[in-house]
């Protein structure tokens, strides 16, 4: 957890963005509630999680562990229709909205007595026919029908394109959301958030104005089981 904060920090550095402007999501899909907790105390409050049983058991055990524990929890996953409600009912943040049915399901069914769900628009930006996402041309439509859900608050763009190995190569698709969301905000929106960059290509998302990071690997090791 400290290196990967210090490589955050580092990449800011060479980027000259203030650190404060990038929040670090810790992925803790396949992690249990035990490393969870450990990494709490290591003064990490936010996790992200791809797969909705898995995660509500895990919140179940965080809660039973430490009852008073406040935890941001944000869904990074790909939705189901029929899973809607319980991430609505349970998560702060989604990051991997791609269809209006999806978000509008979600913004109705948003418990009246939370706030706004965070919402980030995925992006299919590497135009690969098995990821998800709304392709880069159909953003700015999907964008403006999200925007008028009583329920939901659009705050960004999401994205994971296909993996690059050299920082100049990662650099390229990030800097495409990035221009984006600067056309999407010219528009009228009020995107503040970014996420993009994940362990092995952190270091180009800062560069290229990344305000979320969603890390799994570097923080809690490789991953055992095959999925994802
Ligand atoms: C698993 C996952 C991550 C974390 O990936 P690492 O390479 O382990 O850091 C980030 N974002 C999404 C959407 C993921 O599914």
């Amino acid at each position: 957890m400290q290196i990967v904060r210090q490589q955050i920090a580092h990449a800011a550095k060479m980027a000259g963005r203030p650190l404060d402007k990038i929040q670090l999501l810790a992925v803790s899909k396949t992690v249990d509630a035990k490393t969870v907790l450990e990494a709490v105390e290591a003064g990490q409050y936010a996790f992200g999680e791809n797969y909705l049983q898995e995660a509500l058991d895990k919140m179940a055990k965080v809660r039973q562990f430490s009852p008073e524990l406040k935890l941001e929890w944000h869904f990074i996953g790909p939705i189901q229709r029929n899973k809607t409600r319980l991430i609505a009912e349970n998560f702060s943040w989604v990051h991997s909205v791609d269809k209006l049915m999806i978000a509008e399901r979600l913004s109705n069914q948003r418990p009246d007595n939370l706030p706004s769900l965070n919402i980030c628009l995925q992006i299919n930006i590497s135009k690969e026919q098995t990821k998800s996402g709304v392709p880069l041309h159909e953003a700015a439509e999907l964008a403006q029908q999200i925007a008028i859900l009583p329920k939901l608050r659009l705050r960004g763009l999401m994205t994971i394109p296909a993996a690059g190995e050299e920082l100049e190569q990662q650099r390229i698709p990030y800097h495409q959301i990035n221009e984006l969301q600067v056309q999407l905000n010219q528009q009228g929106f009020a995107l503040d958030t970014l996420s993009m960059g994940m362990s092995a290509d952190l270091d180009a998302a800062i560069l290229e104005g990344s305000t979320l990071i969603r890390v799994g690997t570097a923080i809690f090791g490789k991953r055992a089981r095959a999925h994802v």
